[in-house]
């Protein structure tokens, strides 16, 4: 497996061990070249989950579209991307091979996931994943949070500046 951060064409396994009851091994990798140190899952293929979306169409799950949006919610927050991995890599765990789930569904599973980790990292996700119908309830949702810092705040001054847009257009 090459390297995702030097892009060396091979990497070194340091320590491999069951993961999800079983379900998919873990192990850790080294790159020889640059040092840096990863993660990867090997498991078995089973059916795909399918993401039922907004607009009908449905699309089998992929973890690395979850991983990215939880990384982009975390970026330069106190959040260890391994725990976000492991969240994206067992998500499709929980369901029975061939489900079907609302896209919806994910991102509140996520936004669980996410709250008690950060509470930044959940309003950035939340904002990008709620539907803006709900906005007032969403912004009620956020000035209740027991630790409502400034940049929480401020995030949801953004999210109710972009659906008055929204609903003036
Ligand atoms: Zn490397």
């Amino acid at each position: 497996m090459k390297c995702p951060r030097c892009a060396h064409p091979d990497t070194r396994v340091v320590d491999s061990r069951p993961s999800d009851e079983n379900a998919a091994i873990r192990r850790r990798r080294e790159c020889p070249k640059c040092l840096y140190r990863f993660t990867s899952y090997e498991r078995a293929q089973f059916e795909p989950l399918m993401v039922i979306k907004r607009n009908g169409r449905k699309e089998a799950f992929d973890p690395d579209k979850l991983l990215r949006g939880l990384m982009i919610a975390c970026e330069k927050r106190p959040v260890n991307v391994e725990r976000l991995r492991a969240f994206a890599f067992s998500f499709e765990d929980r369901f029975e091979g061939g489900s079907d789930i609302l896209s919806e569904e994910v991102g509140r599973r996520a936004m669980q996931f996410l709250r008690p980790l950060d509470e930044v990292a959940y309003i950035r996700f939340a904002s990008v994943y709620r539907d803006f119908a709900n906005v007032n309830d969403f912004i009620a949702e956020i000035q209740d949070l027991e630790r409502a810092t400034p940049e929480i705040l401020e995030v949801a001054g953004v999210v109710e500046a972009v659906a008055k847009t929204k609903t003036r257009g």
